[in-house]
């Protein structure tokens, strides 16, 4: 059943009366009756209005920070209705009072963050419009010697002036005026863009030229050691080898010309693509000298990810930003099936489990948890709209709506949906309206009313009885809904293992078993999504099959230990934590794990391990699992899974036994398998946990870095490492200011070593201001940071008085209507999402 449809699903013919009324509206409205963002309501009405826009932009970048960047615009296009004033967004510092149209000087009367241009001026046709600004620092990301602008979701307007909506695709000619000695790059020229993927990038970098299958690929980046410069190389054909396939499977040759990335330190995101000029975060291009096959998968997938947005987001473009989803899911499914070709010897079914199940169900399984596709209202909001549910949980939906399809319809649609729209805008309603026609049987539109417009996971018992197996969705929103897919349970009869699947088209199915199972094994091929219960008579049952069967990488296994670990989180849920279950799992993991040879398996166990270690209350019991954990990491056949240990260890140890022996492995600095951000990330931990050598610890790891970017990290960074209480206080002070935060990754790395938790104490102090600030640091920090933020802030506290301060915060902001809707309902998802972990764990004894 349908409950009610979000706002933005309408059709062109409403949209276009929505879109007159509008037109009629504004006639009477005064410029400060202008909101500011980008309102969904002004979008629509400009978006009639005005097409075939040009923004030549000339930019001048002074040497000196404390000055700001200037430039001059001149802005062309044809405007169909003059009647009323035209508003052009623009939030940077300040805008020339005289500007000019078609060649008349007028006065730029700016308010609400946009410059109305008046329609006396105006005429139907063509008009050119000049404009001299200073642009705000906000997203330029400005440091000594480089910039990169980064505009997703909508701050162009911060910038330049323009009109920051996705639907209304431009030319962009940009020229820059740097400092002497610096290179630039800027995005795609020769074909329409939206502006948030209009960027530049201009700074001391180093460039790399190659050309793979005859195209131009380029890279400019600032890293110095050798080793990892050389694997550039790498990148590139991992580019091409994405750009094949993405050619093959789409039908379409690349939509833009030359290939160009830019590889940036201190990066905000893992990448974003802008066509020509693609941002890539460092610390996921170049690798350590020992990579796991985690990290190697992880960099292929970043790649053919961005690459991949080239057709899906970059040459069909989503409307409004409410359809962000449509190409992030998109980028993130070709990127898996890229992945398919490059790792043949990888399951890749269990690889599709583990990269989206865990990570969207850890969304989906809390309070904060909201639908795929969401209302906005104001642009100004859609940083918030990004997170797991729209990378990790619409991939999956998009696997079974290609289950539903079939593969050739499936991909038959998407060719139909590129051709039609290249260069354009569509919604996923079109894509939807393709699919249906395509494939008809498949109810799409069915479908997607649940998947996609409803939030939530279905939570999925069964029952035995006679020769009957009953299969129940229940809804955990409570509103009797069920989500259409099929699921498989393993009847083990004697040594058989039967599958029966049951196909949902209601909440309840009944299928006929055709023996009397020893064991049922809920979910064994992890096809369904959901929250299995595994009844108590098959818990003993199911942990023994998966540890039989888990010394490879085993799809079914790899489920069942899905399944047993989102069964210990419903347990803990509903009566809160108990050390003996804990201490059971934890010992069931870690027998799997010695005997587990599947690389992908064991990362999974060795994550889920490291996730018990926090849920411990009893310190003995703690020290004892790091002890094991530890033997582990030196015993393990696997190499990755040494790795991956001793990096958590590194983390999180707290017994004396473990640390002292992390502390002896830092100073010998000698282990092939940490490389340096490893060590950094011990020297912090062991810092805090060894007050008396922090000094040291510190000096001498500054040291270790070799290049001034690494070590301007750690200068921050390490700050938080002081045992003096009242610094800690002043910087954590520091970081809730815009200008405390400015590398956001290195704000992130600060909060979360002040709430370590062996600082508890102090850290409750943080918990309501750090709360407290959370509009302000939505309003003016990139899209990924609140939540970081938030997760860096609440994800170490054990204290029941924690618990009640981020509780009644809570409650507190809920009962306040401001905080019921719009952006504060948004926010207080997050907040509740991350508070997932802390809301349910017991004070520490
Ligand atoms: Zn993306």
């Amino acid at each position: 059943m349908i409950h009610s449809i979000p706002f933005p699903q309408i059709n062109d013919t409403v949209r276009r009366a929505l879109a007159l009324t509008a037109i009629a509206l504004l006639a009477f409205l005064s410029l400060s009756a202008q909101e500011p963002g980008v309102a969904r309501s002004l979008a629509v009405t400009r978006a009639i209005r005005v097409s075939n826009i040009t923004y030549q932009l000339n930019f001048r970048i002074p040497d000196n920070l404390a000055q700001p960047v200037t430039g001059r615009l001149r802005l062309s296009f044809h405007l169909t209705n003059t009647k009323t004033d035209l508003p052009l967004d623009f939030a940077g510092k300040d805008v020339q009072h005289l500007g000019h149209i078609n060649g008349k000087s007028f006065k730029a009367e700016w308010q609400s963050e946009h410059i109305l241009l008046p329609h006396q001026a105006l005429r139907r046709g063509l008009n050119v419009v000049d404009l001299v600004f200073t642009a705000a620092d906000k997203s330029l990301n400005r440091h000594a010697d480089y910039l990169y602008s980064l505009f997703v979701p909508a701050n162009a307007r911060t910038v330049f002036p323009c009109f920051d909506q996705p639907d209304l695709k431009a030319l962009f000619k940009c020229t820059l005026q740097a400092p002497d000695g610096w290179v630039s790059r800027c995005s795609d020229s020769t074909h329409v863009l939206p502006t948030y993927l209009f960027s530049f990038v201009a700074g001391k970098f180093q460039t790399k030229t190659v050309v793979r299958d005859g195209r131009h690929m380029t890279a400019l980046y600032r890293e110095t050691d050798p080793a990892k410069v050389a694997q550039l190389d790498k990148c590139f054909d991992e580019a091409a080898l994405a750009l094949r396939w993405l050619e093959r499977y789409t039908a379409r040759s690349c939509p833009f010309g030359d290939y160009g990335f830019v590889v940036l330190p201190g990066y905000q995101f893992g990448g974003m693509e802008h066509p020509g000029a693609i941002q890539f975060t460092d610390r996921e291009i170049f690798l350590g000298p020992q990579p796991t096959p985690d990290e190697e998968m992880t960099r292929l997938q970043l790649i053919a990810h961005e690459t991949a947005h080239l057709w899906f987001g970059d040459m069909v473009t989503m409307r409004w930003f409410d359809d962000v989803w449509t190409k992030e899911v998109f980028a993130n499914f070709m990127a898996s099936k890229i992945a398919r070709e490059q790792f043949p010897l990888i399951n890749h079914d269990l690889n599709f489990l583990k990269s989206y199940y865990p990570r969207a169900m850890s969304t989906d399984r809390t309070l904060g948890t909201h639908s795929i596709q969401q209302p906005l209202d104001n642009l100004n909001r859609a940083g918030l709209l990004y997170g797991n549910i729209i990378y990790e949980k619409a991939p999956i939906m998009m696997d079974k709506l290609e289950q539903q399809m079939g593969p050739d319809a499936f991909r038959e649609g998407l060719r139909r949906y590129l051709k039609t729209f290249a260069y354009a805008n569509a919604t996923w309603n079109d894509l939807v309206a393709i699919f249906d026609s395509v494939a008809p049987q498949a109810h799409v539109r069915q479908f997607s009313d649940v998947w996609v417009r409803e939030k939530g996971v279905p939570v999925i018992s069964y029952r035995l009885h006679g020769d009957t197996l009953t299969v129940r969705q229940s809804d955990p929103f409570h509103r009797s809904l069920f989500w259409p897919q099929r699921a498989t349970y393993g009847l083990l009869c004697g040594d058989s293992l039967i599958p029966m699947t049951v196909d949902f088209h209601h909440s309840e199915v009944h299928v006929k078993v055709p023996c009397h199972p020893e064991t049922i094994i809920p979910n064994i091929n992890g096809q369904g999504y959901g929250r299995f219960i595994i009844n108590d008579s098959d818990r003993q049952g199911c942990a023994a099959w998966m540890t039989r069967h888990i010394h490879d990488d085993n799809t079914a296994a790899y489920s069942v230990l899905l399944t047993l670990y989102e069964n210990y989180l419903l347990c803990t849920e509903r009566q809160g934590v108990s050390d003996a279950s804990t201490a059971a799992l934890f010992q069931l993991l870690c027998n799997s794990l010695t005997q587990c040879q599947g690389q992908q398996t064991a990362s999974t166990l060795c994550r889920n391990l490291a996730s018990l270690l926090h849920l411990t209350t009893d310190k003995q019991q703690r020290d004892s699992m790091e002890s094991r954990l530890f033997a582990l990491s030196a015993s393990h056949p696997l190499k990755a899974v040494r790795q991956q240990l001793t990096r958590s260890l590194a983390n999180v140890a707290t017994s004396k036994v473990v640390t002292g022996s992390l502390y002896r492995k830092w100073l010998c600095h000698d282990d092939t398998l940490l490389n340096e951000r490893d060590y950094t990330r011990l020297a912090y931990h062991l810092a805090l946990i060894l007050p008396d050598s922090c000094l040291h610890i510190l000096a001498t790891q500054h040291q270790r870095l070799k290049t001034t970017d690494e070590q301007r990290e750690f200068d921050f960074i390490a700050r938080a490492c002081t045992s003096d209480t009242a610094a800690q206080h002043r910087l954590f002070l520091s970081l809730i200011p815009k200008s405390g935060r400015l590398v956001e990754p290195w704000a992130e790395s600060a909060l979360s070593l002040l709430c370590d938790p062996t600082r508890e104490t102090q850290a409750n102090n943080y918990l309501k201001p750090a709360l407290d600030a959370i509009v302000d640091i939505q309003q003016t920090s990139d899209i990924f940071f609140p939540g970081y933020w938030l997760s860096a802030l609440m994800d170490d506290h054990h204290s029941a008085e924690a618990r009640q301060t981020v509780n009644s915060w809570i409650a507190d902001h809920e009962r306040q209507k401001a905080w019921q809707q719009g952006l504060r309902a948004a926010l207080m998802n997050k907040i509740k999402e991350n508070a997932y972990w802390m809301l349910f764990r017991p004070a520490k004894k």
